[in-house]
Formats: structure tokens, sequence, C-alpha cells
């Protein structure tokens, strides 16, 4: 059962070749026999997922149409909602909370007949690019045991990696589907923003959250889109998208390099591989435009004030009072108490921090002034779409580093977000790709497009897929 797609389960679902009981009974072994090694699941929806499969070889017996996702084993995040189930954006603050109803997303997955097997560890609140602030457990790359996933959907990335479900739902404020895509060599999208409902997601930065999919493949990840994507009356800021992907080649596809993204310091085996892939594409027919965007260093300090300002106000809620484990003592008491017991480190270090600029007398020079940037930032992106179909870059600076080497320092834990975070503030879509290896550990090279292009970036994805077999290599653990 391990690195299958989508289309190789419902074919086999499909043609009598197997059943979805008996992928789900492969899928929960494998994971409790192998994720032991790896740590990315908190818990398996094991009688539900069962429950689910009876529904689907019920179709199948009864020669019904399947839907597209028919007994595919997703993994979702744990700041999905799935109505029933544990939900602790894995924060203590909310150990043992129960969603009391279904994130579009995650409704949306049932609704096309796939089976939602299970939730996954990712750093507190989304905070991070690890999966180290969990307050649970730290989840290991499959390529190598020592090294971080990335983050902050480290489960739900190394879910896919390591070959235990063939797509997975992760979350991005500012690269946590497409860093930790880079680091375990798969595909992952962050969409446009509006593209996929917000609704029943545990927000982090509500102007920047949207949830996205990881893959082996960039079809597959289109295919998840087309089916989680679109408005949903119960998220006021989601759009209908275009759906699934055009015809993937790169002839005649403009395709721009912005020089900003190769950042001094950056690892040359990186810089490297992403340059192979460049020279690939033009030999395939791309027009290769370099291209300069002066703005873009200043999108992670931009990232770095709107992004604790948000999460400091969506993080007011948890007071102790209304969600997750009861707080005593009075009501100044449980305040304190729950939220020193409940948040941890980085959570409070952003609420400290997004407090202080959103103060009056720092709102202006701090987070009017990034707003401001934010807007220029989009504008500049804008313009270079007007010049070219896709941006061709490197999706991290590095490749996975070992568990705990940036822990005790928080700036340098940032800057693993250095080339993902421009698309989050401005809104634009990138996807992931795994483009080789350095050091023995994968490299991703990223697809930029512009806002609500989410089909432009993976068809180019998929045209490089269809040149290359990166993806095609699986760690063994
Ligand atoms: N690592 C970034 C942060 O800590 C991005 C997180 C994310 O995309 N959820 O904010």
């Amino acid at each position: 059962m391990q690195f299958s797609t989508i289309s190789s389960i419902v074919d086999a679902i499909k043609s009598g070749k197997s059943t979805a009981t008996q992928i789900v009974t492969d899928t929960l072994a494998d994971i409790h026999a192998r994720d032991s090694a790896t740590l990315a699941f908190l818990e398996t929806f094991d009688a539900d997922a069962l429950a689910q499969a009876a529904v689907i070889d019920a179709l199948v017996k009864n020669g019904a149409a399947l839907p597209p996702l028919a007994g595919v084993p997703v993994a979702i995040k744990d700041n999905m909602l799935y109505a029933g189930h544990t939900a602790t954006a894995c924060s203590k603050i909310l150990a043992n909370h129960t969603a009391a109803y279904t994130a579009t997303v995650v409704e949306r997955l049932i609704n096309a007949g796939a089976i939602i097997i299970g939730r996954t560890n990712m750093d507190e609140f989304a905070m991070g690019s690890s999966g180290e602030s969990s307050a649970w457990q730290k989840t290991h790359n499959p390529w190598d045991l020592t090294k971080t996933p990335g983050g902050s959907s480290s489960g739900s990335c190394v879910a896919v990696a390591a070959g235990f479900v063939p797509i997975a739902l992760g979350s991005e404020t500012g690269g946590s589907v497409r860093q930790p895509a880079a680091l375990c060599g798969i595909v992952g999208t962050k969409p446009s923003y509006g593209r996929v409902s917000r609704y029943g997601i545990i927000a982090l930065g509500s102007s920047l959250d949207q949830v996205g999919t990881f893959a082996h493949t960039a079809n597959d990840a289109a295919l998840a889109l087309s089916i989680i994507g679109g408005r949903d009356e119960r998220d006021a800021t989601s759009v209908d998208g275009r759906g699934l992907p055009c015809p993937s080649s790169f002839v005649g596809l403009r395709v721009g390099v912005p020089k900003e993204y190769f950042i001094d310091g950056m690892d040359g085996e990186v810089r490297a591989r992403v340059n192979e892939a460049i020279d690939l594409m033009r030999q395939h027919g791309a027009e290769i435009i370099d291209l300069s965007l002066p703005l873009q260093p200043y999108a992670l300090p931009t990232y770095y004030i709107i992004q604790p300002a948000e999460a400091a106000s969506n993080l007011g809620r948890y007071d102790g009072l209304r969600y997750g484990t009861r707080a005593t003592g009075n009501l100044e008491e449980s305040y304190f108490n729950a939220r020193g017991d409940g948040f941890g480190a980085e959570a409070k270090r952003r609420i400290i921090l997004g407090t202080f600029i959103l103060s009056a007398g720092y709102y202006d020079s701090y987070y009017k002034k990034a707003l401001a940037v934010r807007t220029a930032i989009r504008q500049e992106f804008d313009d270079a779409f007007q010049r070219v179909d896709v941006i061709a870059c490197p999706t991290t600076p590095g490749v996975a580093w070992t568990i705990g080497e940036k822990l005790d320092d928080p700036v340098a834990m940032y800057l693993a977000d250095i080339l993902t975070v421009a698309a989050n503030i401005s809104g634009i879509t990138g996807v992931s790709v795994p483009c080789g290896f350095a050091h023995n550990l994968p490299v991703g090279l990223q697809f930029l497009a512009g806002a609500m292009q989410d089909e432009q970036a993976l068809a180019a994805a998929a045209a490089y897929q269809s040149l290359t077999s990166w993806h095609e290599q699986y760690p063994r653990i």
C-alpha cells in the first residue's frame, strides 16, 4: 500500500482488485507499525474510517457511480475540525477539545468519498517551521530520522512523504505546506487566498491562513484542490476557482526567475538543483525571463508584524472559559492560569509581540506601515505577472536541519520561511515540487503564480514532474 496515488486507489476499488475496507485496514496497520519512527499521527480514527469504507464498498457492490476520492485515505492537520473528534492545534490549552462541527474542507473530502484516517502533528497553532512547538510530540523526517520534516504542517507532510496516505491536508500562514513539502521531497500547495474555505480551521492569521494539499504529484494536488476549494457560504472570503489544471507543457511558457530568491548564504547545492531545474525548463521550450523583485526582502519582516498581530487577536479567545481545559480560581487567576500553563513559548512570544504591535502609539509605526508594504509587495507581484506566467525559484534556502538545532533561536527559525512568506502576504498561489537532492536530502522547487491562477502554478509543476522522476524516489523506514 505504500506510495499510492489517488488514481491507483480509486482504480483498484473500481476494478474490484481491492476494497475500501481492505485499503483502510492496510493503511491503519501500516501507520500503527511504522509511524512509531516518524510520529506523524496524533490519532487514527479507526472505527469511523472503517465505517466510511463500508459505505464505499456498498456503492461498489450496488454498481453505483463512485465519487472522485472513493476509498482514498486522507490525513488532516490537528487544526481542522471534524465533528465529534479531538482537535487541539497541538496546544495544551485545547487538550481534549472535541470539535462541535466539521470544517468545510473535511466535509467536502468526505462527500467526495475520501476516508479521514486520522489527525496529524503540527506546531502549536501552526506557529513554527519544524513541528517542534507541538505540545505533544516531535515528528521526524522520513529521509533522515534525526532531521526535522519542516513545519508547521509536519505530520500531514510526513503522512504523505513516508507513504502512509496519498494525500493530506495542511494549512499555510507563511509557508507551512510548501516548506515541509520541500524538506520531505513531496508536492505541497498554497492556494490563492480565498480559494479554499477557512470555515472550521482553527485560526492563526485570518488574512493569511489557507488550507493546502500534500501529494506526490501535482495532478493529485490539483484534484484535491478542486474538491476542497470553491465558494463556501460560511466563509465570506471564499471564492470559486477555475477547476482542474490547464495542459502542462513548458512550450511557450514565460517563466520568471527573480534574483532576490537566490539569497546570500543559501546552500550552494540547493541553488545548483534549482538552476538545473530552470535549465531543464529552458530545454523544453520555456522562455526564461530574469526578474528583479526588489521589495521581496521586506516580505519576512512584514509577515512577522502582520502575523503576530493577527495571532494575538485570534488567540485572545482562549481564556480558559470558553474552549478546552477550564482553569480554576477567580476570573483573573483563571485567565492567568489557563494562558500561563496552556500556551507554549512560541505562542506566548507572538501574543506579546502582536499585542505590542497593535498597542496605541506603535500601531501606526508598525502595523499600518506593514500593511502599506504588504500592498506594495502584492503590486510588485501583479506587475511581474504581467510579464511572466509563473515564477520559478527555490522553496527554501537549505535542506532539512537536525531536530533541536534552531529551537533556541527564533530568528533562525523564522528565516526558514524567507522564500515562502511573500506569497502569503500577497494572497498569490505557490506550489513546491521535489527537484533533486542535496546532502542526501530533498530539495524543493517553487512555482508561484498570480492570485486565482492556481491552475497555472499546478500545470507548471505537473509539466516539471512529467520531465523528472524525483517524486518517484521514496524514503525507506
Ligand atoms: N513558520 C511560519 C510561522 O511560524 C509559517 C507558519 C504557517 O505557515 N502556518 O509563522
